[in-house]
């Protein structure tokens, strides 16, 4: 049976995805010369790994050779709570509230794929969800599920920026989505808020500034000229986003329980977090992205916190 955009929309809606689009896989130039700027500034800081796989990153044809669509899916994870900006607290990214994504969406994908080759053997796939050599964001562009904000994160107009994005690759051709204009216009809410100044421009992220590298995928010890700026942040970072009038005006509030707070880690007490063993921490955060700053991490993080 032949596989249409109406069957994917169908089987990934079933499943929970918010958002469905589709863009033909072809070469990435442009977007490549622009990471390429980017790597060559350093802005990736710490995270090597983005230097790496650039031919992947280029022509998804050296991931999957008769590569010829990407389907580009989103989640919403808003959870209408705030934080309570309590000082012996710190705050944790909103995406990392709840059960962590890549456990659930990688299910949701794999389910998606299998419905899928059993309606065409001949559909071949494969799949990412914000890891491996994929950017997920341009796709997500080309996909007309958004455009990239001024603080480099995939706006949607319906639901705001927080959404979880993957990507499926196949050998598939299909309609292809129209794309999402840019709604940032002339607004630089993003760029006034941020503390450390790490959108460098429009557009770009100095990851060596910005308090969600950090204070997560940073293994050094974190500069002490941010001593005072991370407005209490231990683990990631949403004042961008926060103060985006897209989310401020269309967030909607998922139905998905899994991205609400579970053990109360949307804030840490910070002395908590000091005292934290090891039992402790992979107790409380067995199934929380949390853990990717292990326990090292998070109590440096909670230090710096508390030396301001
Ligand atoms: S996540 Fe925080 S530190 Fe990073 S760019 Fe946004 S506001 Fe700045
Ligand atoms: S805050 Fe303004 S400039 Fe920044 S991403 Fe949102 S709309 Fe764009």
């Amino acid at each position: 049976m032949k596989i249409t955009n109406e069957i994917v929309i169908r089987k990934a809606k079933g499943l929970g995805f918010d958002l469905i689009g589709f863009s033909r896989a072809d070469v990435l130039r442009e977007e490549i010369n622009n990471l390429e700027e980017w790597l060559s500034k350093g802005y990736n800081a710490g995270m090597a790994y983005m230097e790496r796989n650039i031919e992947k990153r280029q022509d998804l044809k050296n991931i999957l050779p008769e590569a010829k669509s990407v389907i580009s899916l989103a989640v919403n994870y808003y959870s209408n709570k705030k934080h309570s900006n309590n000082v012996s607290k710190g705050k944790v990214s909103r995406y990392s509230w709840g059960t962590d994504y890549h456990l659930i969406i990688w299910e949701k994908l794999a389910k998606l794929e299998k419905e899928l080759k059993e309606l065409d053997e001949n559909f071949e796939s494969k799949s990412y969800v914000d890891t491996g050599p994929v950017m997920d964001k341009v796709w997500a562009v080309k996909s007309g599920l958004g455009w990239i904000g001024k603080h480099s994160n995939v706006i949607n107009k319906y639901f705001g920026s927080w959404i979880f994005l993957s990507t499926i690759i196949t050998n598939y051709e299909f309609g292809y989505s129209q794309q999402m204009p840019d709604f940032c216009g002339t607004c630089t809410a993003c760029i006034d808020a941020c503390p450390t100044n790490a959108i460098v421009q429009e557009y770009l992220v100095d990851a060596n500034k910005c308090i969600s590298y950090l204070t997560i995928e940073n293994k050094n010890e974190i500069p002490e000229k941010f001593l005072g700026k991370f407005d209490g942040w231990i683990f990631g970072c949403d004042i961008c986003q926060d103060v985006c009038p897209w989310n401020v005006k269309f967030s909607q509030v998922t139905e998905k329980k899994e991205f609400y707070p579970s053990h109360n880690n949307d804030e840490l007490d910070l002395r908590e977090v000091i005292d934290m063993t090891t039992e402790e921490f992979n107790l409380r955060f067995e199934r929380s992205p949390v853990k990717r700053t292990k326990l090292k991490g998070l109590k440096r993080n909670a230090e710096f916190l508390l030396e301001k």
